[in-house]
């Protein structure tokens, strides 16, 4: 392509992309396509001569268009949050124009010098210790994930890396989590070479946090029997509920045993920028590890994962490996970050946080986050309110868990999942608003939660009009 074209379309692109924004609400929230609807509109065969960039875009359009589920629209309240907001945007088109791979120090200084400085920065606007040290990656399952290996390999001696896992020795290694943990604890544990069958999940109590005195009698009862304890997953901000396991009796009880403690706070991490939030974290300076994803609730556009260490020197003993050819000169000041993760290849993703952090300010970011809590709080007080309605898990910050209950009748469990999965797919082929479900303590539950980045108060309003109208036909 050459320049001219490039700035023709960039600019197209650019204008389009402001429209959408600016339109996003004249969209259906969840795409209304059938499954192979829009696979069947694109061709088989990929083409062998050029095409014009006028018909690639306006394909985009036409087809791809009306199969996007549009997580930026303000009454997106599905799962968790991928926020994002224009600066992040405009920095991933520079990340994307400068076309960076920035693997080690000297294939791009600015981005490694520039994720260190942004990742202590957002250490400090969390409250999390000072000697943590934080490095970007993809996702918060990829976090885990490496804080499994680093544990498995402390645990060992970094042993396991080095022979493999000698006979019979893998099962002795044990790792807990709660029962209310997020899929990615357990994918890291088999991905890591623990086993399913040697991930406890802990039980939870009425509020859906893991109770530590049944982590102490886990570990007790695994180390009685010649097992090794090795690694504790805490998650502040459960997937289903928002619930969060207390860090400090956690913490207390891993310190005791020499057990690494990760915190999973995927979502939830970002609320601890909150003065009156930061009771979240109690505890954290026991955590080995801590991962929280600002693609999730701080308008930084996907992916953007930000994992935190205590000793950096477990990780990169973990991961790391030195062919010839990547072999530089060693300088102390400098940090290599293909070291501390899984891929080599690491994309310059410090920008967008970079461009985020400076354009909002701590304050801004806190506004924002502030008001959704404020938002959530709002829709459960009228959830509360309506008798027709019964809350499910307290309110912890940003996601209200409830579900419709028909005043008249008795209805068993399997009735009720019915009624509200009806109540919830209906909602949501109107394409005004998104909710999704979960299931607590064996109840289905239906999740909203608040944290799309231009989401108001109105929008929470009509999701409870449109709720209030839609029970009617159930
Ligand atoms: N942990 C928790 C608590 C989550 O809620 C999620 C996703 O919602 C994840 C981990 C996985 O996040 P990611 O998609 O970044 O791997």
């Amino acid at each position: 392509m050459d320049i001219k074209t490039f700035r023709r379309y960039g600019h197209a692109i650019v204008d389009w992309i402001a429209d959408y924004m600016d339109q996003i609400e004249e969209y259906p929230v969840l795409a209304q396509v059938k499954p192979g609807e829009i696979a069947d509109r694109l061709p088989k065969t990929p083409p062998v001569e050029s095409e014009e960039m006028e018909a690639i875009f306006n394909d985009f359009k036409r087809i791809l268009l009306p199969g996007m589920t549009h997580w930026q629209h303000p009454s997106f309240f599905a799962y968790f949050p991928a926020n994002t907001s224009e600066p992040s945007v405009l920095a991933e088109f520079l990340t994307a124009g400068l076309g960076a791979q920035c693997m080690v120090w000297q294939t791009s200084p600015a981005a490694t010098e520039l994720e260190e400085v942004v990742m202590d920065w957002l250490r400090q606007m969390l409250g999390l210790p000072e000697g943590f040290r934080g490095v970007i990656q993809d996702t918060a399952s990829t976090s885990t994930l490496c804080a499994l290996v680093c544990a498995r390999e402390r645990a060992t001696g970094f042993g396991i890396n080095k022979h493999g896992f000698p006979n019979g020795s893998a099962q002795k290694l044990i790792v807990y989590t709660s029962e209310e943990a997020h899929s990615s604890v357990e994918k890291g544990v088999r991905i890591a070479g623990f086993g399913k069958d040697h991930l406890r999940l802990i039980p939870t109590g009425a509020n859906f946090a893991m109770i530590p005195e049944e982590l102490g009698k886990a570990i007790d009862a695994d180390k009685k029997d010649g097992r090794l304890p090795c690694c504790v997953v805490a998650t502040v901000g459960t997937t289903s509920s928002t619930s969060i396991d207390p860090l400090r009796p956690i913490g207390e009880i891993c310190d005791r045993h020499r057990v690494w403690l990760h915190v999973d706070a995927a979502m939830a991490g970002t609320a601890a920028m909150l003065p009156e939030m930061r009771h979240i974290l109690d505890g954290v300076e026991f955590a080995d590890s801590f991962v929280f994803n600002p693609h999730k609730w701080m308008f930084t556009n996907f992916d953007c994962s930000a994992y935190f260490c205590k000793d950096p020197k477990a990780l990169t003993s973990t991961f790391e490996i030195l062919p010839e050819y990547l072999r530089t000169e060693v300088d102390p000041r400098v940090k290599n970050f293909r070291d501390w993760g899984i891929p080599l290849g690491r994309r310059f993703r410090a920008l967008k946080l970079w461009f985020v952090i400076r354009y909002f300010g701590i304050r801004g970011l806190q506004q924002k986050v502030r008001s959704h809590i404020e938002l959530a709080k709002e829709f459960e007080s009228w959830i509360r309110k309506d008798p027709r309605f019964e809350m499910m898990a307290p309110v912890t910050m940003n996601l209200v868990c409830f579900r419709y209950h028909p005043p008249e009748g008795n209805f068993t469990e399997e009735e009720l999942e019915r009624i509200n999965k009806g109540l919830m797919d209906e909602l949501n082929r109107s394409g005004k608003m998104f909710i999704t479900h979960t299931e607590l303590k064996g109840r289905f539950t239906l999740r909203l939660c608040v944290g799309q980045t231009n989401t108001t108060l109105g929008h929470v309003q009509r999701a409870w009009e449109q709720l209030q109208a839609c029970v009617t036909h159930f």
